[in-house]
């Protein structure tokens, strides 16, 4: 007993001594001073629509940032373009540090997805962003801002961009004005790159890396993107997965047919798909496709602790989302998403509802999603699902079947493959990633979340590919955001304690 107690006392001694150093205070007091007019300039800046498919809207943005850069007193203030036309340049700028031998560049992306306003709850528009009195509820309180309103940090900001990712860009520039401001001085040579196109696939990354190879030599890049962890707890996340897509299409008769006349005996194709999909796993979501996890690079000891680190809020997601049984009954969330999976994101034959009639439909088709891990390679893993797809009977073509083809094969399925990219990861043990882990870990005496990979996908392997370059993500939105969706929001203490964190990283030891 008394030795627990000790142990308890140790543990937070410790704690103390290492959360919440005076810079962070510094910070802190200084955000204390400035609140309302740094959220009235993110109210602005959100205002701005961020479609990464509206060259003119991006123009407004890129420019906007660029302001934001000079009024900050960021050196090299520039926009870098890729070759191709009207795609929406990364914005860039810098502080170079006398004496600085390592360089730290801060990513976060400015363009948002794709909206529809009518969707948004009432008194919500996309690029007319409001202030609500907390989580978004049936009636939620609008909050008349001023320059003088106290602000409760419980409070949210509604609009698109508010928390992915205007919220990273905004608060890597609020932390670095407010560093300066403290007098601080880090130790790194600081750069800025703030993306026009993450939403839209960052299709011309590539060539803004490649062009720009020498300006973005680091040695590591802050990725700041994406909720930090379910509980609340601030996170690290040092990999993503990987993504690619695939399209089933099985084919019935070439006309629909009633399904009194001839359902028993033409074959179905919406039953054919499901006997084909249901064979890719079993009843505990173990993906049954031979090989799937062959190449599943193993977690080190260090990525095995942190995960087993890790708060458990599966009882708690399960209440908040309705269901009480996961797919993969065993495992937890975060183990779950640490394995390369397959899922259906939407099935399509014929109609159900107001559409549904009698009959035999001609095709069924799903989409698949496949997320990857480290060792695993996308096209492997497309491979390996059209030879299970084989084993189970059936012909596969990639384009619609011709008559001939009807003739000679009972099963048939077209594959679609799309494109995608596999997951990175950097170790968890390099010592500039333990420094990351310390300098988050300054700014909190809670526990932070070190996540070996997150569930999410982002095309981190380009940073590897094109300027070996170690990423490490470090996100600040809330999670209940709706990123991604209508009514996307931010959470403002986690502005704030985002705020923070840029600042500790940039002062990072
Ligand atoms: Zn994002």
């Amino acid at each position: 007993m008394r030795k627990s107690i000790f142990a308890g006392l140790l543990i937070l001694i410790v704690s103390m001594a290492t959360a919440q150093t005076p810079d962070i205070h510094k910070i802190r007091s200084y955000r204390e001073q400035h609140e309302n007019s740094w959220i009235s300039q993110y109210l602005s800046f959100l205002s701005i629509p961020n479609i990464a498919s509206v060259p003119s809207d991006m123009q407004l943005n890129s420019g906007r940032i660029m302001d934001l850069m000079k009024e900050r007193s960021v050196q090299n203030i520039q926009l870098l373009y890729p070759d191709t036309k009207n795609a929406p340049p990364a914005v860039y700028g810098e502080m170079m540090v006398p004496g600085a031998k390592q360089t730290i560049i801060f990513y976060a992306h400015y363009d948002g997805q794709p909206v529809d306003s009518t969707k948004w709850a009432k008194g919500l528009h996309p690029f007319k962003p409001v202030i609500i009195n907390g989580p978004l509820q049936e009636q939620n309180e609008f909050i008349v801002f001023s320059n003088t309103v106290k602000i409760n940090p419980e409070w949210r900001i509604a609009g698109r961009g508010s928390s992915d990712d205007k919220a990273g860009v905004m608060a890597i520039l609020l932390a670095y004005e407010a560093m300066k401001a403290c007098g601080l001085t880090p130790i790194y040579n600081i750069k800025f790159f703030f993306e026009g196109e993450e939403e839209a696939g960052s299709t011309h990354l590539n060539e803004i890396l490649q062009k720009y190879e020498s300006l973005l030599q680091s040695d590591l890049w802050i990725i700041c993107d994406g909720p930090v962890h379910q509980s609340g707890k601030k996170m690290v996340s040092f990999g993503v997965r990987g993504d690619a897509g695939m399209e089933l299409t099985v084919y019935g008769s070439k006309r629909p047919l009633h399904s009194g006349h001839y359902g028993n005996w033409a074959p179905n194709p919406a039953l054919q798909l499901s006997k084909l999909l249901a064979s890719m796993k079993d009843d505990d979501g173990k993906v049954l496709v031979k090989g799937f996890y062959d190449k599943v690079k193993p977690l080190t000891l260090t990525e095995k602790k942190a995960l087993a680190a890790v708060p458990s809020v599966d009882t708690q997601l399960k209440e908040e989302l309705g269901f009480i049984q996961a797919e993969t009954k065993d495992q937890s969330l975060v183990n779950s998403i640490m394995l390369p999976s397959i899922n259906i994101n939407g099935m399509q034959s014929a109609g159900t509802g107001k559409l549904a009639s009698n009959v035999i439909p001609t095709t069924a088709t799903a989409n698949l999603d496949l997320r990857l891990v480290p060792g695993t390679d996308y096209i492997e893993q497309q491979q390996l699902i059209e030879a299970h797809i084989r084993r189970q009977g059936f012909y596969i073509t990639h384009e619609d079947p011709t008559s001939d083809e009807r003739k000679q094969y009972a099963k048939i399925t077209k594959v679609t493959l799309s494109k995608g990219y596999n997951a990175q990861r950097t170790q968890m043990e390099l010592p500039i990633a333990q420094k990351v882990i310390a300098a988050v870990r300054s700014t909190t005496k809670d526990q932070v979340v070190l996540l070996p990979s997150m569930g999410g996908s982002l095309p981190l392997f380009l940073f590897e590919k094109y300027l070996s370059a170690k990423t490490i993500t470090v996100p600040i939105a809330n999670h209940d955001n709706n990123q991604h969706a209508e009514n996307e929001n931010l959470r403002i203490q986690n502005f704030w304690s985002g705020i923070e964190t840029m600042a500790a990283l940039m002062l990072m030891k």
